[in-house]
């Protein structure tokens, strides 16, 4: 009997641990387990906050898929995925054209911008490696004309940050860090700097603790940062960001730098694809599948799972897109089998938001956490990502140990 194909799309946390978890379960005849990702690296998206601000470089945010997986039982392809069509089964890639019998798409998030004008041309994105890379260019290009201008235009130093989520949070915590150091690079008086949060919503970090959110704001603002709250951007511009503050009355902040951080998205070819989706995000059957399509799995953050217990949908996160990997590879080995999916049953540990590289907030486990403490739990959170994938060598090449 023909071996089964089955097909990675993505190498982001969803992806990338479906392979390692299904390289353990597979024995290398039954499978042909194929990984398309668009580099032949790995990034760990929840560090791209770090990159973004430049408090890390962009290789330490990244390692090579290859380092991680088994090649006796996975080809790893570099390519870019162009098209998915269902119904045909077939995967259009820029290194060809693939089918399968079992399907994994993992194509992960984009920015979701809202139609809001402006914002895709003149914003920035913390959206992949090489964005994040962007972001710290465009910002220290800003800071070097500064000081070599004739004429001085202090706004180049204003940096809007779009959207006080957890993505904006955690860049305006590294940001409080670097705008020293890069002023003291540039020779820029502090003063000059100026670093906006807006927020659409009443609060920082809408749903979250409130005690905590207190915290965060406090320590941000003791670096400088302002939050304007309450106030959406509803239009991007060459020049910045024009707010709403009120019922017939508008801002404008004129930046040389603007970071939209203000929610995500699934991956645009989920909208082509021939499934049902939201926003490029599709609504998953309880075992992870497509509705209407049962050999294709959808893993991270282009899957939707409600949250029966308060109705609205889990948020898109790492955490949920390794857990919803391990019962991915079970699933498919089950289905190779002849045997029943098991249902996907998310076992949320908390969150921690990290405020810079010493400072953090946490509910973990339902204990509220601030300061080194957090931090510390922050980096053991992400060293736990690293050996869920690569085990302990890759905790050794590439975990966080500063305390
Ligand atoms: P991704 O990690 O986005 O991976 C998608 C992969 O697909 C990438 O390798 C990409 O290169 C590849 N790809 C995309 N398009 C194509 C294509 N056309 N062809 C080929 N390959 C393609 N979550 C947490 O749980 N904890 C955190 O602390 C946390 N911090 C975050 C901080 C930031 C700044 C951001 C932006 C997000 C954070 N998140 C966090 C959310 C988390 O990063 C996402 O939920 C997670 O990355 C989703 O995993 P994924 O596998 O679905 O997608
Ligand atoms: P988000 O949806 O969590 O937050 C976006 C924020 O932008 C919201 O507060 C929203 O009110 C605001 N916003 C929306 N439209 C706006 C507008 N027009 N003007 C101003 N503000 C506007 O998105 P995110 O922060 O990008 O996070 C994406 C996902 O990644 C979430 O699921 C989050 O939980 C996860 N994440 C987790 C962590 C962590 O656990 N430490 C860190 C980063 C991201």
């Amino acid at each position: 009997m023909k071996r089964p194909t089955i097909l990675v799309l993505g190498a982001g946390y969803g992806g990338l641990s479906t392979v390692v978890n299904l390289q353990k379960l597979v024995g290398t005849d039954e499978a042909d387990i194929i990984l398309v990702n668009k580099n032949d690296y790995h990034y760990e998206s929840t560090w791209l906050h770090e990159a973004s601000a430049g408090t890390l470089r962009p290789d330490q945010v990244r390692y090579d898929v290859k380092s991680v997986i088994n090649q006796s039982k996975v080809t790893f392809v570099k390519a870019t995925v162009d098209a998915i069509d269902v119904n045909t089964k077939k995967v259009a890639t820029s290194a060809g054209e693939y089918t399968y019998d079992y399907l994994v798409i993992g194509l992960g998030f984009e920015g979701e911008t809202f139609g809001i004008p402006g914002l895709d041309k003149y914003a920035l994105s913390i959206a992949n490696v090489n964005a994040a890379r962007q972001i710290r260019d465009h910002i220290e290009y800003q800071f070097a004309n500064w000081s070599t201008d004739d004429v001085q235009d202090d706004t180049r130093l204003t940096i809007v940050v779009g959207g006080a989520g957890f993505s904006g949070i955690e860049f305006l915590g590294e940001l409080g860090n670097r705008i020293p150091e890069l002023c003291k690079e540039y020779d820029v008086p502090k003063e000059k700097v100026r670093v906006v949060c807006v927020e659409a919503a009443p609060m920082v970090l809408p749903g979250f603790d409130p005690e905590l959110v207190e915290y965060a704001v406090r320590r941000l603002e003791s670096k400088g940062i302002e939050f304007s709250i309450g106030t959406p951007v509803v239009e991007a511009t060459p020049e910045g960001v024009k707010i709403k503050k009120g019922e017939d009355e508008f801002e404008f902040i004129t930046a040389g730098t603007v970071v939209w951080a203000a929610g995500v998205r699934g991956n645009r070819l989920i909208e082509s694809s021939g499934i049902e989706n939201m926003r490029a995000r599709v609504k998953v059957d309880k075992d992870m599948r497509a509705p209407g399509f049962p050999d294709v799995f959808i893993v991270g953050d282009c899957a939707l799972m409600i949250n029966e217990e308060i109705n609205r949908p889990y948020p898109p996160t790492a955490q949920i897109a390794m857990q919803q990997a391990v019962t991915v590879a079970k699933n498919i080995v089950a289905l190779m089998k002849g045997n029943d999916t098991e249902e996907f049953v998310p076992a949320l540990k908390g969150t921690v938001c990290s405020l810079g590289e010493h400072d953090a907030i946490g509910d973990v486990m339902g204990r509220k956490l601030t300061g080194t403490k957090a931090s510390i739990m922050k980096k053991v959170i992400d060293n736990r990502a690293l050996y869920m994938i690569g085990g302990v060598p890759l905790v050794i090449k590439k975990g966080k140990f500063s305390l």
